[in-house]
């Protein structure tokens, strides 16, 4: 992924510098305003990662030790971190082959007495389905957070993939579709946690710093709660605003090279390649290729994508299989295992041309026979 910068962010950061106000303030307000309009949610709350918003959307949620959060283990390993990060028990559940999502099913099979949460992750920028896995966490009165990270552009059932979740994490990291160079947003429907969410990012104060010197009169802040420094600056919001504005254009792009390497690879028996499920569109973050019955391995492929000057990526992670987790022992995995270890990413940005996907996909067709 090779993030779009131009003169106009550039541009961006240096009226920040230059307005004085570089930590949170103005810009960050005017951000997540935008920002939670764009994905359809009432309320954004910026934070330094999306990282940080996945721990802060567990805490508002009162997840604690003893608890159980179910999360898929095919993402990357931040979404399980975060159950850590407040003491509570991760539980990986298996998710689909087409869509590397979790589903109503792969949840329950692993939903136990101690189920409070469920991290879903919209993988790769491929939406799980909304409507089924909303009505189903309700239905076992567990919270429901939703991994964004990578979803800013997708949509499902015809709105943008965040609308309608209680709470949402996305991620501003370069290695996403927006970027501020670092940067995350927790996206809610509920004005009470958004409040609580704005007091968390900022060390537990009851009034943030930026309205604090804006003040004319001296404020004297409370801190109401043991909290964290998670905060965006406004640096990074100023970039953020621009690349919002490009937001359309990068998903309409991607979907366009998206479509000519399904066409480019529908020759190649053995790959299937990623695509919109029935639900809604992705905004193609990832392009990954499961390596299907192929007659070389996906390690080989990678080695010899490599070869030929063509920087591919092995698929989405599989955190059980990582030594942080060698200490869980999950119920079997084995779609997340074949998609882990038999998927590859395809390069796909702004810059790739016709010519590049090509060569590309003739590096496959070689090995294919
Ligand atoms: C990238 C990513 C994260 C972490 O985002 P950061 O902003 O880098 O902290 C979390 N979950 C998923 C699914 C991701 O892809």
């Amino acid at each position: 992924m090779i993030p779009l910068l131009g003169e106009e962010e550039a541009q961006a950061a240096a009226d920040a510098v230059r307005s004085g106000w570089v930590a949170q303030g103005p810009r960050v307000k005017s951000f997540e305003h935008d920002f939670a309009a764009t994905v359809g949610a009432a309320h954004g709350v910026a934070t330094s990662s999306c990282t940080t918003a996945l721990h802060l959307a567990l805490v508002v949620l009162d997840i604690k030790p003893g608890d159980e959060v179910i999360v898929p283990s095919l993402s990357f390993i931040a979404t399980a971190n975060a159950v850590r990060y407040v003491g509570a028990t991760p539980v990986f559940a298996d998710v689909e082959p087409a869509t590397g999502n979790v589903t109503v099913e792969t949840l329950d099979a692993v939903r136990t007495p101690r189920t409070r949460a469920v991290i879903a992750v919209h993988q790769g920028g491929v939406p799980f389905d909304t409507a089924a896995v909303r009505k189903a966490a309700d239905g076992w009165g567990v919270h429901l957070v939703e991994d964004a990270a990578c979803a800013a552009g997708s949509t499902a059932y015809g709105q943008p993939a965040g609308a309608g979740a209680t709470v949402a994490a996305w991620s501003f990291h370069p290695r996403k579709l927006l970027t501020t160079g670092e940067g995350g947003m927790v996206t809610v429907d509920d004005a009470a946690h958004a409040t609580r969410l704005r007091r968390l990012r900022e060390h537990g104060m009851n009034v943030s710093a930026a309205d604090r010197h804006a003040s004319s009169q001296p404020v004297l802040e409370a801190y109401l709660e043991t909290a964290y420094n998670y905060r965006m600056t406004d640096i990074q919001a100023a970039i953020g605003l621009v690349q919002l504005g490009r937001l359309a254009g990068l998903v309409a792009q991607r979907r366009r090279l998206a479509a000519r390497y399904h066409e480019l690879l529908s020759g190649i028996d053995g790959l299937v390649p990623v695509r919109d499920p029935a639900h809604g569109q992705t905004n193609y973050q990832s392009f990954w290729v499961l390596l299907d019955d192929f007659p070389v391995g996906r390690d080989e492929v990678l080695a010899e994508l490599a070869a030929q000057g063509v920087s591919a990526r092995r698929g989405i992670m599989a955190a059980h299989l990582e030594p942080a987790y060698a200490d869980v022992t999950p119920a079997p995995l084995p779609v997340t295992e074949r998609l882990t270890r038999n998927s590859l990413i395809l390069p796909l940005h702004h810059a790739l041309t016709a010519d590049n996907q090509e060569h590309i996909v003739s590096v496959l067709r070689g090995l294919s026979r």
